[in-house]
């Protein structure tokens, strides 16, 4: 029998060495510092299997209000809560292809596709087709008409906030080719989604984020700016018919059915998403996004001012840059031994900081002071 309490104390000098969001190093991550009433609504429904609704109901019952809050914001309560955006990203396709008989075996999208789409493609053994675009900008409708018309695929995929720079595809505009072509369109607005309707709202982007009457469907991550703990996303459909198709059958079961690409789901994350969602309301989300939007144009102002970086203009909080000193890995690497955590871009051979929720604009200035750090060597 192991001894708890040796256990417990390896635990918290473990947990002692784990970053922590709210300490300002983690700048690139997609990821946040859960609200802590999702953190108690977690460990309170720890057991619940969200994919058995007889035996607790309250799974369905909570994931039918939360997607009728959030897909308020698109004009959709029709969906399922999923695992992340990887989940809801291969579910989507898979709808696709189930919906979509007589087509090609083929997916459209821009080369900024996050790389679960190719997951996706590649678990179905679907080709995917990527449109060349230059990372910075949005995929031109008429050549996605093009490639839909050459290749007549069972789906098309846009980016509302690509991963790499943040940027939005057109989604009214992609809606429209995807209607033209009768082609379902899924958008994946896993970074985006609780931003761009906020900034469209106060005028600070072009782009809306909705289900335009050629969108099928829209995935929204709540463990990246939803503030829920991991691992938590909504996949909405355009309809109620659509849901059915990302079910299976599994006669064990009490309900006799399986939805999702997961067996047992886990109910503490839809209780803790509910929770979350609930405390800091639409409005919330609101100021939120506001607020990440003006630290990432802080940040691009402090980088556009110094000689040694070319910094792109942010879309979305999602800030990209490249040093005239150093290869952009290597720029990474060496921020990482002065304990600043950044992704990549490889897209764009840059190092890119992630806004989220977390982050403050003293762990900006902390960023800074280590970038001239290094250059100054
Ligand atoms: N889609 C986009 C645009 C993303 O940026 C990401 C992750 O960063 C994903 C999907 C995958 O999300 P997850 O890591 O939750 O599976």
């Amino acid at each position: 029998m192991e001894n708890l309490d040796e256990i417990v104390s390896q635990l918290k000098e473990w947990y002692s060495r784990t970053p922590k969001h709210f300490e300002g190093a983690i700048l690139g991550s997609m990821t946040t510092w859960p609200h802590p009433i999702g953190v108690y609504a977690y460990q309170l429904f720890i057991h619940v299997n969200g994919n058995d609704p007889v035996v607790f109901p309250i799974v369905q019952e909570l994931e039918k209000e939360l997607l009728a809050t959030v897909g308020s914001l698109y004009g959709s309560r029709y969906g399922l809560f999923t695992s992340g955006g990887t989940e809801s990203n291969i579910l989507a396709l898979f709808v696709a292809k189930r919906v979509s008989r007589g087509k090609s075996d083929v997916v459209v999208a821009p080369s900024t596709v996050h790389a679960s789409i190719d997951k996706a493609c590649l678990l179905m053994g679907s080709r995917l087709v990527k449109i060349p675009v230059n990372p910075l900008s949005p995929v031109d409708p008429d050549i996605l008409e093009k490639y839909v018309r050459d290749y007549n695929p069972f789906a098309v995929v846009v980016t509302a906030g690509t991963t790499e720079s943040g940027v939005v595809d057109r989604v009214k505009e992609a809606s429209e080719v995807a209607l033209k072509h009768d082609v379902y369109l899924h958008v994946d607005a896993a970074f985006g989604g609780l931003l761009i309707p906020f900034l469209h709202k106060h005028g600070i982007i072009d782009s809306d984020l909705s289900f335009y009457p050629g969108v099928s469907s829209i995935s929204v991550d709540l463990h990246k700016n939803g503030r829920a703990p991991i691992p938590s996303s909504l996949l909405f459909f355009r309809d109620e018919t659509y849901v059915g198709k990302a079910c299976f059958e599994m006669n064990y079961l009490p309900s006799g059915m399986n939805c999702g690409l997961l067996g047992t789901r886990p109910g503490a994350s839809l209780v803790a998403s509910w929770a979350v969602v609930k405390a800091i309301g639409l409005e919330g989300y609101e100021k939120q996004a506001l607020l990440q939007q003006d630290t990432a144009l802080y940040l691009f102002k402090e980088l556009d001012s110094r000689e040694f970086v070319e910094v792109f203009k942010p879309v979305l909080p999602i800030v990209v840059w490249k040093s005239k000193l150093y290869d952009y890995v290597e720029m990474v690497k060496k921020l990482f031994e002065e304990g600043i955590f950044l992704y990549k871009s490889p897209s764009l051979q840059a190092a890119r900081a992630v806004i989220m929720p977390h982050v403050t604009k003293a762990h900006v200035d902390a960023l800074l002071k280590a970038l001239d750090k290094i250059h100054a060597r």
